[in-house]
């Protein structure tokens, strides 16, 4: 791959959107960095750079933010993507798992035949908060076999403390706020 500059200040590029999508959420918005090709570009080569050397066959995202990073990050690395995505949107017979949010529940589905035993699998997402739905990720995807090499975020929320439900993983993100 062709060597590029890592120097840009990503956590600039996220704007902050106070009481949304309910009052006392500060909602970390990454569009603004998305539209950005450098910061974009930058973001997924940095998570290539964590991983590139971890012999990794597949990329989990987590619908749907996960998406837009999952897919060039594991198009970079060369193995493939697998969707997880909200209930009913997946064709064939599915592994679901439920789990807590702040306020209800929230369903997610994979593929049963998404991932085979043994396979080198990396989680992504937009943002780590309380950790709960990678946690939920997590349990499905070691409920198919996969063996979970590592978790990368772009954006970690350090005072929700989301990592402590991931302690069994290495957990990596680029901008901690
Ligand atoms: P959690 O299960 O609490 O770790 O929440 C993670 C999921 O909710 C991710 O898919 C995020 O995209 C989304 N999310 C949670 N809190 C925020 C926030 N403050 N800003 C943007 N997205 C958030």
């Amino acid at each position: 791959m062709k060597e590029i500059e890592l120097d840009l200040d990503l956590a600039q590029y996220i704007r902050n959107i106070p009481d949304f999508p309910q009052p006392g959420v500060q909602f970390k918005d990454i569009t603004t960095l998305l539209k950005e090709g450098p910061a974009f570009r930058e973001t997924i080569e940095r998570l290539v750079g964590l991983f590139e050397d971890k012999e990794i066959e597949l990329v989990v995202g987590i619908e749907a933010r996960g998406f837009i990073v999952g897919a060039p990050l594991a198009y970079s690395l060369g193995c493939g993507f697998v969707p997880v995505r909200k209930a009913g949107k997946l064709p064939a017979p599915t592994l679901s798992k439920t789990y807590d949010l702040e306020y209800g529940s929230a369903t997610l589905e994979i593929h049963r035949d998404a991932i085979e035993k043994g396979q080198k699998v990396i989680i992504v997402d937009d943002l780590l908060a309380t950790g709960g739905t990678t946690r939920a990720v997590c349990e499905m995807v070691e409920e198919l076999g996969g063996r979970i090499i590592g978790i990368g975020f772009v954006i970690e929320l350090e005072s929700l403390k989301g990592r402590e439900k991931l302690s069994s993983y290495p957990v990596h993100s680029l901008i901690r706020l």
